[in-house]
């Protein structure tokens, strides 16, 4: 299984996954356009895609999802009460694909696990590939019991790291904004994200990605500071972190 991070953050998300038999993008929440420049950008052509899978119906995620199921004729996988609220962004020609269960993409198995956010649903998935697993945590206010058993089992791992709590409160946000994000269905922090790693660290995780992290209330170098002050600078070459406007590197698992 290979993976890229087309793009992370509040602005917009989605991923890149394939295998030799399939292509896969989890949240097309650019638009249609600047996500197909984006594969282009690690040679991957739009029309290679087979399907869409989405977390849940915030913009940030589903943007360019109508415009970019039409365009390539890709199915669109998701929840039934996700794809029921973003009606807005289909005019019926698109294949939608509710599932209620893991489910399978020719040889990608997709188990999704709920997260506490202020969409519900919002999902986070385990996408497992001959034994190995890449799990997508994003846009949770806190780490439940069910989202640690999930990242315990990953061998790759994008998790939020969103917001260093003294930036958020001293920052530009109207006081509401704030405590929707410090929320336990807000944004998850770059300290609750070292707790959850430093818990569930054992060996099998070969790689964690930081992402979806604020413009106004993060830096990267603080959520990897932060974080390796939880797991321990030994992590420091296992550790990426991701920033909106740019591409992650191709990564193999
Ligand atoms: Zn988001
Ligand atoms: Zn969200």
């Amino acid at each position: 299984m290979r993976f890229c991070i087309l793009a992370s953050g509040s602005k917009g998300n989605s991923i890149f996954v394939e295998t030799d038999a399939v292509r896969v993008l989890i949240d097309v929440g650019l638009s249609a356009r600047q996500i197909e420049n984006r594969l282009r950008q690690i040679d991957i052509p739009p029309e290679s895609i087979d399907a869409v899978v989405l977390t849940h119906d915030h913009n940030d995620h589903v943007r360019g999802v109508g415009v970019f199921a039409r365009r390539f004729r890709v199915p669109v996988y998701g929840h039934p009460q996700t794809l029921d609220n973003i009606t807005y962004l289909f005019r019926g020609q698109e294949t939608l694909r509710p599932w209620n269960a893991p489910f399978q993409i020719e040889d990608l198995q997709f188990t999704p696990f709920p997260l506490s956010h202020d969409s519900d649903p919002t999902v986070g998935y385990s996408i497992e590939h001959h034994g190995r697993r890449l799990v997508i945590c994003t846009d949770l206010g806190v780490v439940t019991p069910v989202v640690k058993t999930h990242v315990a089992q990953a061998n790759a791992l994008l998790l939020e790291s969103n917001h260093d709590p003294e930036m958020l409160m001293r920052g530009p946000y109207p006081w509401h904004l704030k405590e929707r994000i410090a929320s336990r269905v807000g944004h998850l922090s770059n300290h609750n994200a070292g707790v959850l790693l430093r818990e569930v660290l054992n060996g099998k995780l070969s790689h964690v990605i930081l992402g979806h992290l604020s413009e106004e209330n993060n830096r990267p170098e603080l959520a990897r500071e932060t974080v390796l002050d939880y797991v321990g600078y030994t992590f420091n070459d296992q550790l990426s972190v991701i920033e909106q406007k740019t591409i992650s590197p191709i990564f193999r698992l």
